[in-house]
């Protein structure tokens, strides 16, 4: 009685629901969690504050469909997102710009850097510190080695847990400058937070009378995989559309896929304000990559209480309790990733998409926008 069985209700997996609902088709979405949202969901603490129960979420898009489309589901809250950067005594916007040159200089000093950099890149540019190395002005070469030190290195090695030598070079040289005083940590034409949270959002999404939601059920009580596709003892003659993790459906025949993880520290502080910012990096010292406290990002007014949370960084423990986050990408984790991908094709009905399906690091947009696409692609097949 079902066309499609969408396993899980992130994005990818409630964006194709409700396309495909709107088509006429009928869907089943499975949710192993006891909410629907993915990694999006929100939900308030016990202190009544609006918290992201899976690290900051915040919405920036270029793509007008996407942006419209979300926007049946949502009202927006304007919100430009700033990032400071906490470096020992130091704290300066990223990614660094020209007012993080008055923050970490001399008046004197940053005014020379600033029309060095003017002269020698133009306004309103990202210039990759990669370029900037190959400068032949010392200074604009120093200011390189500050960023590169200051605000990459140490936070890069928290987050994926290398020494300074195995970061890949290619990626050190993309670290920008942006010679601007824009502090705004992206610059895309849409950004903003749904006005009541992202889970009432994915609730009149899912609010179809088409889509049938079940939460707290892995996909694997419902679908068999064997030479065919097995859902309730028959063949499933419609399309299943897969948003888990790959390794993960073909139980780690390959072995399993490696990700970083994270913990999660919120903490309550009866202060209205914790810090300055909504998120606060912390470049140079501390276990923790940053901390984000909530209420600048929902908007969220309350005297007096706040929550933040601190992210910890580490390595993913499959087959355990952990949530795999971030796939590291690289060639050798890529083939491991594409003999999966050969098993999946083996299923001719089984559509992959998502972060865990694609093992690959979107944003919330690319998703919405690949969801988008394939249910053009499905709902113009007979
Ligand atoms: C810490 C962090 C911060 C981020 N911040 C931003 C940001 O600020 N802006 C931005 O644009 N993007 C951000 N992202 C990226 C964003 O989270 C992803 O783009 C989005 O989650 C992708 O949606 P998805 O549906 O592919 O995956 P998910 O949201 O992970 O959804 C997959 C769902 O499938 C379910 N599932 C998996 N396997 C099974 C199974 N076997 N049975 C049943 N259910 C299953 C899972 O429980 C999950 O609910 C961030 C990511 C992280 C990790």
């Amino acid at each position: 009685m079902f066309d499609y069985i969408i396993v899980g209700s992130g994005f990818a997996g409630s964006v194709c629901a409700r396309s495909l609902a709107d088509a006429g088709k009928r869907v089943l979405v499975l949710e192993r969690r006891p909410h629907i949202g993915g990694n999006a969901y929100d939900c308030t603490d016990e202190n009544g504050i609006l918290i992201h129960k899976y690290g900051p979420h915040i919405f920036h898009t270029n793509e007008k469909r996407v942006y419209e489309y979300l926007s049946r589901f949502t009202e927006w809250r304007k919100y430009d997102h700033e990032v400071l950067a906490k470096a020992g005594e130091l704290e300066f916007p990223v990614p660094f710009n020209l007012n993080s040159l008055y923050k970490v200089f001399s008046a004197k000093k940053a005014e020379m850097l600033e029309k060095k950099l003017i002269s020698a890149y133009g306004p309103q540019k990202k210039v990759p510190i990669g370029e900037m190395r190959e400068s032949t002005d010392d200074d604009i070469r120093e200011l390189a080695e500050f960023v590169y030190n200051n605000v990459f290195l140490h936070y890069t090695m928290k987050q994926w847990g290398q020494k300074p030598e195995e970061i890949d070079p290619a990626t050190t040289a993309r670290v920008p400058v942006f010679i601007s005083r824009d502090n705004r940590y992206f610059q895309d034409e849409y950004q903003g937070m749904p006005l009541y949270g992202y889970t009432p959002m994915f609730e009149r999404m899912l609010d179809h009378k088409n889509i049938t939601v079940k939460c707290s059920v892995n996909a694997d009580a419902y679908l068999k995989f064997e030479d065919k596709i097995i859902f309730e003892n028959e063949i499933f003659e419609g399309k299943v559309i897969y948003t888990g993790a790959l390794d993960e459906l073909f139980g780690y025949c390959y072995g399993a896929l490696p990700y970083r993880t994270l913990d999660f520290g919120f903490e309550h502080h009866d202060v209205t304000y914790y810090q300055s910012h909504g998120t606060v990096n912390y470049t140079v010292d501390e276990p923790y990559t940053r901390i984000t406290e909530y209420k600048y990002l929902t908007g969220q007014e309350m005297e007096g209480s706040t929550t933040i949370m601190k992210e910890f960084s580490r390595s993913y423990r499959p087959e355990t309790e952990d949530i795999p986050y971030y796939a590291i990408i690289n060639d050798e984790n890529n083939s491991l990733y594409q003999k999966y991908l050969s098993k999946a094709k083996e299923y001719e009905n089984l559509l992959l998409l998502g972060r865990l399906a694609e093992y690959k690091y979107y944003n919330m947009d690319k998703i919405v926008s690949l969801a988008l696409q394939l249910c053009d692609t499905l709902t113009e097949e007979k």
